[in-house]
């Protein structure tokens, strides 16, 4: 090494083509050592510049930022930090590639912060004609107060004028592009007074990392400027954020990307999958594959789920001795757990799906494609999968909110989802509609039961956006959006990766939603078992003298003898208690009780009226809507079951959140139970109103 000549350190990510960089300035002219007392390898080249210039490279090794956590990336920190170091860096040179560099300019902002005079160079060059990249480079040189090298080391362009830059070291700035201590004004200005002639970030790394520091007692620095280690990884975390937004800003109008004129086989892929006819076509085409087959193959295990909890519940009933701990046990707590698990199916389906869309890269596609329209009304591109998930059910669909990082985003994606209509609303709708929609044809194919059907679908999916519309309006959460430029590209799904994930869903369901599913299971069964007085109690003997004279057969009886009891019950008198307030939307107590019990899940609600009209067996389905639709309330004269009341009700259950689960996710998701609460207030508050006034100008 010569001693008289520049040093110049290339610094950058592992595979960005830093070596090649390296070996184009250097050629043969290299040393190959280690750095003393690691196997870290030394690389030093020489080279000769114009005007009689001569340089040492030095080819560091690939760290991805300035907080080390390998020996590897110690190396870079040490050198930067140490002016005595005999190869300390008169110019470095941050080498990035063109593709990645929104990830690569990490680096580049926290070397400029060590006010080291810095070139950049942007490496891969020949790849953007082929990628559709096109740069604003003296918009970048002003925004990053930097000199710009656009070179392909590969095809050896760009190299030359690299060369006549190093040479113009001394006026290049050494200015830091972006001012970090804005993250803790007070802290770094106490840390500023206390050492006025350091540098404050070469500071902040003492502090924040485990790095020799020759110059400076680093236990100084460090015994009075103490914060606690979670203090620290959170003031990093805040660093690394505001580089990425003003990476992202300078970005935005530095770097366009347009597929449309790229040529390689990945991009014509792109152009395909992100069409504005084709992409969404071919992405409803997968959705409709996907729904169709998690509604096909689940039904055999969810049958098979519900038959083994079913026949499970009556073999605790009948072996067990009679009493409260075998029906808690029979009524309350199998079928509890029971309606926990049913879900799974699905759940590990849907994400099944999902992690094979987002492992092989399509979803990154689909994002893309869905981002303009769903940013209009608050939501990400990322909201779709929530949002169609939704219809299979609620809750996996929140927890695939997940991988949304905006905060405000995401939170409205998990608020709106329940509006889409789930398998749950379906046994609800299915036996309404056959009692208040005539089943006739318009326009000689359109079965009107069909299109109340689909409005209904419609119906949940609108509101959804509309209220997602809404609260982006009201709602006073700051959230920044990263600037997505890079798409993964495509590859097979890992196995492992995709069974993990499946597990890991699955698993948060059951233990999370499924505990509150389960308690809310308990209280319903002793609401509907239990009753204050005596009619209840002696709901046996009172039914018994009462039918002692006709001719009912024993089942009926039973079935007789089980709807009086639920009358009588707390959720029976509950149920006539909120009688008053429902009944301006055209319900009686008995559609009260169901909507109660079917607080748990909306599915209940067919089961609670079954048992209410006394029908032995849910599976009866013509009985439960025969004995419904001849029901005539007693004040009005009409039928419970009309027109009017029938609308009401599917509105109400369109809107209304119906659903324990749902809340008990919500509250899991955002840890919080402000947020399912209010969820609560203005879906029912919502439902309520609407159904109020379709029953008001139907009746
Ligand atoms: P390092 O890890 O940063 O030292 O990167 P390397 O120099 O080992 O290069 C990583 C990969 O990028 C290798 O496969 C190189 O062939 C490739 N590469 C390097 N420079 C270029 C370039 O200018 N254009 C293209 N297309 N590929 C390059």
């Amino acid at each position: 090494m010569i001693n008289d000549n520049i040093n110049v350190a290339l610094i950058g990510n592992p595979n960005v083509g830093k070596t090649s960089v390296f070996n184009q300035l250097t050629g043969l002219n290299q040393q190959v050592g280690n750095y003393p007392g690691i196997t870290v390898e030394k690389k030093i080249g020489f080279c000769k510049l114009p005007n009689n210039v001569k340089a040492n490279i030095l080819d560091l090794p690939g760290t991805y930022s300035l907080n080390a956590s390998s020996i590897d990336e110690n190396v870079v920190i040490e050198l930067l930090l140490n002016k005595n170091d005999k190869l300390y860096p008169d110019v470095a040179l941050v080498v990035t590639d063109v593709e990645n560099l929104k990830r690569n300019l990490l680096l580049f902002t926290q070397i400029k912060d060590l006010e080291i005079p810095t070139i950049l160079v942007i490496n891969m060059a020949d790849r953007m004609e082929q990628k559709g990249i096109t740069l604003d480079l003296p918009y970048l040189e002003e925004q990053l107060k930097t000199k710009i090298a656009l070179v392909s080391s590969r095809k050896g362009f760009g190299i030359d004028e690299l060369k006549k830059l190093i040479t113009t070291y001394k006026t290049i700035s050494s200015e830091p592009c972006l001012n970090a201590s804005v993250i803790d004004p007070e802290y770094f200005d106490s840390l500023r007074k206390a050492f006025p002639s350091q540098l404050l970030y070469k500071l902040w790394l003492v502090i924040t990392q485990d790095v020799n520091f020759l110059n400076l007692e680093r236990k100084e620095i460090q015994s009075s400027f103490t914060k606690s280690h979670t203090d620290l990884k959170r003031l990093q975390q805040k660093e690394t954020i505001k580089r990425y937004q003003f990476i992202n800003d300078v970005l935005k109008v530095a770097l366009k990307v347009d597929i449309s004129i790229a040529k390689d086989l990945r991009s014509k892929i792109d152009r395909v999958l992100t069409h504005k006819v084709w992409g969404y076509a071919i992405f409803f085409a997968i959705l409709f594959i996907i729904f169709q087959s998690i509604f096909e193959w689940s039904k055999i295990p969810m049958d098979f789920i519900d038959s083994s909890f079913a026949s499970l519940s009556s073999a605790a009933a009948k072996h067990l001795p009679e009493g409260v701990f075998t029906s808690l046990l029979s009524e309350g707590i199998i079928p509890g757990i029971g309606g926990i698990l049913i879900f799974i199916p699905q759940i590990a389906f849907l994400f099944l799906f999902i992690s094979i869309l987002e492992e092989s890269g399509y979803m990154s596609r689909v994002v893309f494609l869905m981002d303009k329209i769903m940013r209009k009304f608050g939501l990400s591109g990322k909201s779709v999968v929530p949002l169609i998930s939704g219809t299979a059910c609620a809750i996996p669909a929140i927890m695939a909110s997940r991988n949304i990082e905006n905060w405000k985003e995401r939170l409205i994606t998990i608020l709106v989802t329940p509006f889409t209509t789930c398998s749950a609303r379906l046994p609800v709708y299915a036996i309404i509609i056959a009692l208040v929609i005539p089943d006739e044809y318009v326009f000689g194919f359109l079965n009107l039961q069909g299109l109340t059907l689909m409005l209904l679908y419609l119906l949940g999916f609108g509101m959804a956006i509309f209220s997602a519309y809404v609260l982006n309006k009201i709602m006073k959460i700051k959230g920044k959006t990263f600037f997505v430029v890079e798409m993964p590209n495509y590859k097979l799904p890992m196995f492992k990766n995709v069974a993990i994930n499946v597990i890991e869903k699955t698993k948060a369901f059951v233990f999370g939603a499924g505990k509150i599913i389960l308690a809310i299971s308990i209280i319903l069964w002793f609401l509907a078992s239990y009753g204050p007085g005596k009619n209840f109690k002696n709901a046996d003997s009172i039914l018994r003298s009462k039918t002692e004279n006709s001719t009912i057969n024993e089942a009926e009886l039973e079935n007789k003898i089980a709807s009086y009891k639920l009358e009588n019950s707390y959720i029976g008198i509950m149920g006539k208690a909120i009688e008053p307030a429902i009944s301006p939307l055209g319900y009686d107590w008995k559609i009260g009780i169901a909507i109660i019990s079917s607080f748990a899940a909306r599915e209940v609600f067919v089961g609670t009226l079954a048992t209410i009209y006394s029908v032995g067996g849910s599976d009866n389905e013509d009985t439960i809507k025969n004995k419904m639709g001849a029901e005539i309330n007693p004040i009005t004269g009409q039928k419970v079951f009309n027109f009017a009341s029938g609308i009401s009700l599917l509105l109400f259950y369109a809107f209304a959140m119906q659903c324990a689960s749902t809340l008990a996710v919500t509250r899991k998701e955002t840890n919080s139970w402000k947020w399912p609460l209010g969820q609560l207030i203005f879906m029912s508050g919502f439902a309520y109103l609407v159904a109020f006034i379709a029953f008001q100008f139907l009746k």
